[in-house]
């Protein structure tokens, strides 16, 4: 049998992007996942198919898995042969108890790997502009444990140095002992007035910082009902917020947005959104897969062999580009035997996917639907000539109706497929039942439907009803009209069917001052 082995991981405080590479390279390789609440659900989208997920984490209808049982689980795991991946938030040798997993298998002879992560108490202080160390202000700091009972941290803790350091104190799983841990600083000779900072959910979209002092923050976390996971930030370094906090002033900050179109264009949008400040939570519901059905190869195959018959190539989607060129290849008809027809594109990214084949389009109509293309077209196209359309097989009627009534033969040739797929995302529904998701993006009438379907096939019987407090994202009014016959009540479309388009009539909505809608 192969021989097991556990990757002992820090994921990272939560915004998926702060775990390392070879954390991730970890992760892409196992066989299984051991993770639990901290580690973020979008990391373990990065596993191979059909790899195993476990969850050790504390849940409200399950008992919680005791230390030493998640201790035995791993060792199991390897000695049946796997590659474990233990998951855990932030970095696993800070309060991560990885001490007593490593302990386990080594006494067994099972190899492992400590792979550090970003700890929480230094990037979520970070994340709200606060450094832990400043020339000024901090030349040190601690990380301290707040979890343990009053009496537990008196031993635990020596509280009289830990006050005198000059440096910042960090303080974790703190929250329900804030009042504690700031009277035994006062007591031990901590000003009343030094600056404190819970920071909870750092790096998330729900990140929420409240300041205070040592003096008055036990009131103010009792008033604003603050809830844990938080990092404690003691020490002057607290005032830096004032001027460095940066991730609150994006636009998009605090909104979790759900992407669903294919993976393969997901990462354009889900970049876009991360740079504004919003956290792109991807979840694609389609692929396309180059076409499969034998009577539409054939088909292909026939029309493409005729090349020198049309006057026009429509292209209407950077993924028509795509498999459009891979037919000609296949089938080996040569480009330049369209020579005699002129190129039209519906948008500048399927312009942009043509440009990069070597063909620069005749036709890019200013607005990006097919209206748009008929539009510009009306004036060049001339009655009885023939107009090839390479697309997707759920493409809409309306193009080659409106070019048959302009005295145009349109041959419409389902290039690809567009597949549904269901994520193994065990994760989605809580999250749109918790309210964890802010806003769905719509990028085609097909991301709709496909969604609905989606949700159905993960257990949620009235999707709409899940999408509720979701604001809406349309890119256009055909997927708007789509996401209104499905129920939903669309907040926002965008005026130019493109992805900067979608992303500015989100920004426009921020900036009205509609919070998550
Ligand atoms: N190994 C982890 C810490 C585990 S202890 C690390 O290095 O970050 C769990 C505590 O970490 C929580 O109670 C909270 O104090 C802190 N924590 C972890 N992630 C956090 C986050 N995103 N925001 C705020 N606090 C967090």
């Amino acid at each position: 049998m192969a021989q097991g082995k556990v990757y002992l991981v820090g994921a990272g405080p939560g915004d998926p992007k702060l775990i390392t590479v070879r954390g991730l390279r970890a992760l892409q390789r196992c066989d299984v996942v051991v993770y639990d609440r901290l580690a973020g659900p979008q990391l373990l989208q990065e596993t191979l198919p059909g790899t195993e997920r476990i969850y050790v984490g504390k849940r409200p209808d399950r008992h919680t898995m005791k230390q030493e049982e998640i201790n035995r689980l791993l060792l199991d795991l390897a000695l049946s042969g796997k590659v474990v991946c233990r998951l855990k938030g932030g970095d696993p040798t800070v309060f991560g108890r990885v001490g007593e997993e490593a302990e386990l298998l080594r006494q067994h002879g099972v190899p492992y790997e400590i792979v550090p992560g970003i700890t929480s108490a230094i990037a979520v202080p970070a994340y709200a502009g606060i450094p832990v160390t400043h020339r000024d202000l901090a030349s040190s700091f601690s990380i301290v444990t707040g979890h343990e009972s009053p009496d537990k941290l008196d031993r635990t803790i020596q509280w009289d140095k830990v006050t005198n350091a000059t440096g910042t104190l960090l303080f974790l799983m703190g929250v329900s002992k804030i009042g504690y841990i700031s009277e035994q600083l006062m007591k031990f000779g901590r000003s009343a007035q030094t600056p404190v900072a819970l920071v909870r959910w750092g790096t998330r979209a729900e990140q929420e910082t409240l300041t205070g002092t040592l003096g008055d923050i036990e009131q103010k976390v009792r008033e604003a009902d603050f809830q844990p996971p938080a990092v404690i930030v003691v020490g002057d370094v607290v005032r830096q917020r004032e001027t460095l906090k940066w991730i609150e002033a994006k636009p998009l900050f605090g909104w979790r947005v759900l992407v669903t179109r294919a993976r393969s264009q997901a990462s354009e949008l889900a970049d876009r959104i991360d740079d504004l400040g919003g956290e792109p939570y991807v979840f694609p519901v389609i692929e396309t897969v180059k076409q499969t059905n034998p009577v539409e190869i054939e088909r292909i195959a026939a029309t493409l062999r005729g090349a020198e018959r049309f006057d026009w190539i429509v292209l209407t989607s950077p993924a028509g580009v795509e498999f459009f060129f891979s037919w000609l290849a296949e089938t080996r008809v040569d480009i330049r035997r369209f020579a005699g027809a002129r190129f039209a594109a519906v948008g500048p990214k399927t312009a942009e996917a043509l440009a990069a084949r070597g063909v620069f389009a005749d036709v890019v109509p200013a607005q990006f639907q097919a209206e748009g293309l008929l539009d510009s077209l009306a004036d060049m196209l001339a009655p009885g000539q023939r107009a090839l359309l390479p697309r997707g097989d759920l493409a809409r009627g309306l193009l080659p109706a409106e070019l048959a009534k302009a005295g145009i033969e349109a041959v419409e040739l389902d290039v690809y497929e567009n597949r549904l797929v269901v994520q193994e995302d065990d994760r989605i529904v809580e999250m749109l039942q918790g309210g964890e998701i802010h806003a769905v993006t719509f990028t085609s009438s097909s991301t709709v439907v496909n969604l609905f379907e989606a949700l159905r096939r993960l257990g949620a019987e009235r999707p709409a009803d899940l999408l509720e407090g979701c604001a809406i994202a349309c890119i256009g009014p055909i997927t708007a009209r789509t996401a209104e016959e499905h129920g939903l009540r669309v907040t926002l479309t965008a005026e130019q069917s493109t992805i900067e388009g979608l992303l500015a009539a989100m920004l426009a909505h921020r900036s009205n001052g509609n919070e998550i809608s």
